[in-house]
């Protein structure tokens, strides 16, 4: 099948789209303006001008397709199925995205006094008294980012903390091998060094290797629970006790929350800091959709170093905190203002309109639906570990061997066929690894119809259409990219063509 040709460039109405900069007509204005006054355009300031400004000219309908064609290149969750293994995109419910535009919340300023905020305050504080409910944990850091940024939050408490008790020769993090590549960057970033963590045959953590490692050098250990594989680690109560026993903190990577929430308080694990990823198990955009949100929680020893901003109740109603309290060794600020409050508002109201019981379901639901994926194609792709799962299904690519096709090609195969594909190449414990992280926000019939065309291409590529699977993807704007040039040397000006 050659590729389909058109005298425009243009793949029907998908519209070949030019940089806006390209588009530029010098002359054309999208707003009528009197004609200034000659003025002197030699200098801007103390600057002599070299040239023209370098924006274009646009008439307003240009500015406006221009925009909403590139809005319509955007694969979201909103688009179709999006299963994406560890990266939980669920749907965002619409209630969540109506209260978040309420003008009493959206139209705030993060300077306002705070007096005139009271109810801004009350929603990062009944956000907080949540989180802190659900985990079982007594304080939370409100402030990091997103997950990534917890991490680091949660290490920085940790180090806060050793350091407080004389014990800063402790430089040692020891991370699964299985880890989120996160997890290893968060910790260099806050100067340790990393010793990993083998795995074992049935994908959880090898705890008499973990047992052998901890030592009085060991600042934490880093685990994700349920882990990368989608699997829970049953050993976990042990491995607390371990790694305290050695003088160690047990930081735990929560963005798989969306398997036990409302079922298990992580508290009862013996976990002292773990954050929780609000764009991923509550439900707030993320991804192409918008910023995300890493509330890290913290057991009562790691409380006191929880950095600044945090809310209290004061005598004359809620205050945010910025400075030093008595009791409190904030180990500093890790966000401007007061973390991201878009995304507080809507995590909030998805825990609110889904209550206990509906949390629970949503958790029970997420699981349900990764075994339903995982029965119903553990025969034909080749699922890497015996039983159920959790809230993800792994496979790897021995149902691929010898037939020419890669995880990779199998992916783009996937495209063409109208799917996102899932998570490629992780966690690295697995060869050719394929995650699938359904949500629990799909149906059946969504199920059905993926499953239908996995099984068909898993056919297909057993049957030797190895051609078929490099050639694609073969029906959209782009084929394949060169991935390794676009990350080596990614262009990311761009310049006028030379005159
Ligand atoms: C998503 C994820 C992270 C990082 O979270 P971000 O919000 O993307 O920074 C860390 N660990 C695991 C297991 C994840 O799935």
């Amino acid at each position: 099948m050659s590729e389909p040709m058109t005298i425009s460039g243009n793949r029907a109405l998908l519209i070949e789209e030019k940089l806006i900069f390209e588009l530029d007509n010098p002359g054309s204005v999208a707003i009528d303006l009197p004609e200034p006054a000659p003025f002197d355009l030699e200098r801007l300031g103390d600057a002599p001008r070299r040239g023209r400004v370098a924006l274009p000219d646009l008439s307003e309908p240009q500015v406006v397709r221009h925009y909403t064609r590139l809005s319509q290149k955007n694969y979201g969750i909103d688009s179709g199925f999006y299963p994406l293994g560890s990266c939980t995109m669920k749907h965002n419910p619409r209630l969540s995205e109506k209260v978040a535009r309420l003008p009493g919340l959206a139209d705030l300023h993060p300077l306002q006094p705070q007096k005139t905020v009271q109810g801004a305050l009350e929603v990062i504080d009944s956000l907080a008294h949540w989180l802190k409910e659900l985990t079982g944990m007594p304080a939370v850091a409100m402030s990091p980012a997103a997950g990534a940024h917890g991490e680091w939050c949660g290490l920085m408490a940790i180090r806060s903390a050793h350091e407080d008790k004389g014990e800063s020769h402790r430089r040692r993090v020891l991370v699964p091998e299985s880890a989120h590549g996160t997890n290893p960057a968060s910790a260099a970033m806050c100067g340790y060094s990393v010793d990993p963590i083998p795995a074992l045959e049935n994908g959880r953590v090898d705890v008499a290797a973990l047992k052998a490692k901890l030592g009085p050098d060991v600042a934490a250990l880093m685990l994700t629970n349920p882990n990368t594989c989608g699997l829970f680690e049953t050993e976990i109560i042990e491995i607390a006790a371990a790694v305290h026993g050695a003088g160690a903190y047990f930081y735990c990577d929560g963005a798989n929350f969306n398997a036990i929430v409302g079922r298990v308080k992580i508290a009862d694990l013996g976990i002292d800091t773990m954050h929780i990823n609000l764009h991923k198990t509550f439900a707030t955009p993320h991804g192409g959709g918008g910023p995300g949100a890493g509330p890290t929680v913290l057991s009562a020893a790691l409380a006191p170093y929880a950095p600044v901003p945090y809310v209290v109740h004061g005598a004359g109603g809620l205050e945010m905190v910025e400075g030093k309290r008595a009791g409190a060794k904030p180990f500093g600020r890790v966000k401007g203002f007061h973390g991201q409050f878009g995304v507080f508002i809507r995590a909030l109201a998805y825990i609110m309109s889904m209550g206990s019981d509906g949390l629970r379901q949503a958790s029970s639901d997420a699981v349900l639906n990764a075994n339903y994926l995982l029965a119903s194609l553990k025969d034909d792709l080749s699922a890497s570990f015996d039983g159920p799962c959790m809230h993800e299904a792994l496979f790897d690519d021995r149902f691929l061997k010898d037939t020419g096709v890669t995880t990779l090609d199998f992916a783009k195969a996937m495209i063409d066929e109208g799917y996102h594909p899932m998570t490629m190449y992780f966690p690295l414990v697995v060869h050719g690894a394929l995650l699938m992280e359904p949500t629990e926000t799909e149906s059946k019939d969504t199920l059905d119809q993926f499953i239908a065309v996995v099984r068909g291409l898993a056919a297909k590529a057993k049957a030797g259409a190895a051609e078929d699977f490099k050639a694609a993807p073969r029906l959209t704007p782009r084929r394949r990219l060169d991935e390794t040039l676009a990350a080596r040397s990614p262009v990311l000006r761009w310049k006028p063509a030379a005159e």
